[in-house]
C-alpha cells in the first residue's frame, strides 16, 4: 500500500477489491465493494476516488500549487453569464412552477414532507428469520457508506423498499475528523440539511430511528432502486450524449434546488447519483455538506472527493462551493460522455497539479456544443466558470427538452 502521498494527514476511506486503476470508471466505483475506514496510510487510487472525512472548519490541506496570477491557465471564455435569457426554472417549483421535458413532466408536485422521528428501536426477526428494525424487514445490503453500510428493507407498513442507512454512534463519536468534531457531528449534520431537502431530483430522507438507549443509529431513505448512474452498464466510453443528457438535466434541477436553499453538496460524483423508480436521476450522499449564508457560499473545508476536486480548492484557503460543485458536476458529466477521469495523475499529488496546471483534453470529434459545456464547467477560474442557469439553458442541454415554461 502506497504511503508517500502529500501532506494530507487526513483520514481517507479505503475501498477494497478496486481493480485496474486505468479500467473503465464503472468498475472503480461499483458500491458492492467493500470499504473500510483507515487513518493516515492509504491506497492512492482511493484517495483519488473517495472523500476525506477531514472537512469541517478545516482549511484545505492542499493549498502548495500556487496558481500564478499572470499565467493564466484558464482555457474558456466568459462563462459566467448566461447564453440565453436567464430564467430560474426550478424556483418556487413546490407550487406554482412546473418543469417539463419530452419524456417527463413534473407538474404540481407534492408539498413538503415531514421527516418522521422515532426515538425507540425494536430490533427483531419476522416469521421467516429476517432481521427486522421496527417496521422495516431486511432484504439485502445495496451498499457500504464511509461511516456505516446501506441496506434496503421492506417496510410491513407500507409495503414499500426503504434503503436504510446505519451508523454505531459509539463508533462516530469516537472518530475524530477534526480537532474540534466528530464522525457523529458529520452525520447529524447530514440529518439536518436532508431534514430540510424536498426535491425530485434529491435522495428524500423519509424517518430517522435514533434511540437514546440503543447503540444504533438509522436514516431511512427514499430507495433509488436504478441503483447508481453507471449501473449495470459500464461502457469504457462512457453511456453516450443522450442518456448523459438526461442526467445533467437532473443533477442540474437538484443542484440549482440545493444552492437556492443555501446548501453546498460537496461531493457531486456518479457514485451519488442513484436512479429512483420514477425513472429520476436522486442525489444522495449529503456526508460533506454543508450550509451557508445568504449570498456567502464561501466555505473553508477541505473538498470531497479528490478527482473531482476543483482547482481553486487545491490552491486556496477559502472557496466557493457553488462554483466548486459546478466543477465536480463538469468532471461527472466529463465521465458520463467520454468514460474517463478529466485529470488523473499518478499520484494525489499528481492529480492536483493536473487539476490546477493541465489544460482539459477534449476529442476532436466530440459534438461542438458539448465541447463548450464542458469548457464551461471545467472551467479553471471560477468566476469565469459557467453558472447553473447557463446550464439549464445551454444549447447542448435543451437539444431533447421542451423549453422550461412558467406555468400561466
Ligand atoms: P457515503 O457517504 O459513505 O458515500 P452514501 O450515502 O453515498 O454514503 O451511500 C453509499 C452507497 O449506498 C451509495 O453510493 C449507493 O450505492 C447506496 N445508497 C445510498 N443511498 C441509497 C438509496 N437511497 N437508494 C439506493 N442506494 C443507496
Ligand atoms: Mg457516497
Amino acid at each position: 500500500m502506497a504511503t508517500d502521498c502529500c501532506e494530507c494527514c487526513c483520514f481517507f476511506f479505503l475501498r477494497h477489491n478496486r481493480k485496474d486503476p486505468e479500467a473503465a470508471i464503472p468498475n472503480l466505483y461499483k458500491h458492492s465493494s467493500e470499504e473500510r475506514l483507515l487513518a493516515f496510510s492509504v491506497d492512492q487510487e482511493d484517495r483519488l476516488l473517495t472523500h476525506s472525512a477531514s472537512q469541517h472548519g478545516t482549511k484545505s490541506t492542499f493549498n502548495n500549487y500556487g496558481l500564478p496570477s499572470d499565467n493564466n491557465v484558464s482555457i474558456s471564455t466568459d462563462f459566467s453569464k448566461s447564453m440565453l435569457p436567464i430564467m430560474d426554472p426550478f424556483k418556487e417549483w413546490r407550487g406554482s412552477w412546473k418543469f417539463s421535458r419530452l419524456d417527463n413532466t413534473c407538474e404540481n408536485l407534492t408539498p413538503h414532507m415531514l421527516v418522521k422521528e422515532t426515538h425507540h428501536v425494536v430490533r427483531s426477526e419476522d416469521s421467516n428469520g429476517n432481521k427486522m428494525i421496527n417496521e422495516y424487514v431486511r432484504e439485502c445490503k445495496i451498499g457500504t457508506g464511509s461511516y456505516g453500510k446501506v441496506v434496503l428493507h421492506r417496510s410491513k407498513e407500507d409495503d414499500k423498499l426503504y434503503a436504510i442507512k446505519m451508523f454505531h454512534k459509539s463508533r462516530l463519536r469516537k472518530l475524530r475528523i477534526s480537532p474540534t468534531e466528530t464522525a457523529m457531528m458529520d452525520v447529524l449534520r447530514e440529518v439536518s440539511i436532508m431534514k430540510e431537502l424536498d426535491h425530485p431530483n434529491i435522495v428524500h430522507l423519509v424517518e430517522v430511528i435514533d434511540d437514546p438507549e440503543s447503540d444504533h443509529f438509522y436514516m431511512v431513505l427514499e430507495y433509488a432502486e436504478g441503483g447508481w448512474i453507471f449501473e449495470g452498464s459500464g461502457p469504457v466510453g462512457g453511456i453516450g450524449e443522450a442518456v448523459s443528457r438526461r442526467y445533467l438535466f437532473d443533477v442540474v434541477a437538484g443542484l440549482m434546488y440545493l444552492h437556492q436553499h443555501n446548501v453546498i453538496h460537496g461531493d457531486i460524483k456518479p457514485e451519488n447519483l442513484l436512479i429512483g423508480g420514477d425513472g429520476l436521476i436522486k442525489i444522495c450522499d449529503f456526508g460533506v455538506s454543508c450550509l451557508f449564508e445568504d449570498g456567502d457560499d464561501e466555505v473553508q473545508r477541505s473538498p470531497g472527493t479528490p478527482i473531482f476536486t476543483a482547482p481553486e480548492c487545491c490552491v486556496g484557503v477559502t472557496y466557493h462551493g457553488k462554483a466548486a460543485d459546478i466543477w465536480a458536476l463538469g468532471c461527472t458529466l466529463y465521465c458520463m460522455v467520454l468514460g474517463r477521469y478529466p485529470f488523473k495523475g499518478e499520484t494525489l499529488q499528481s492529480t492536483y497539479e493536473k487539476i490546477v496546471f493541465d489544460p482539459l483534453y477534449l476529442p476532436e470529434d466530440l459534438n461542438p456544443e458539448l465541447s463548450n459545456l464542458l469548457k464551461g464547467l471545467l472551467c479553471k477560474d471560477p468566476k469565469q466558470r459557467i453558472c447553473l442557469e447557463a446550464v439549464a439553458n445551454h444549447p447542448w442541454v435543451v437539444m431533447d427538452y421542451q423549453p422550461v415554461q412558467q406555468e400561466s
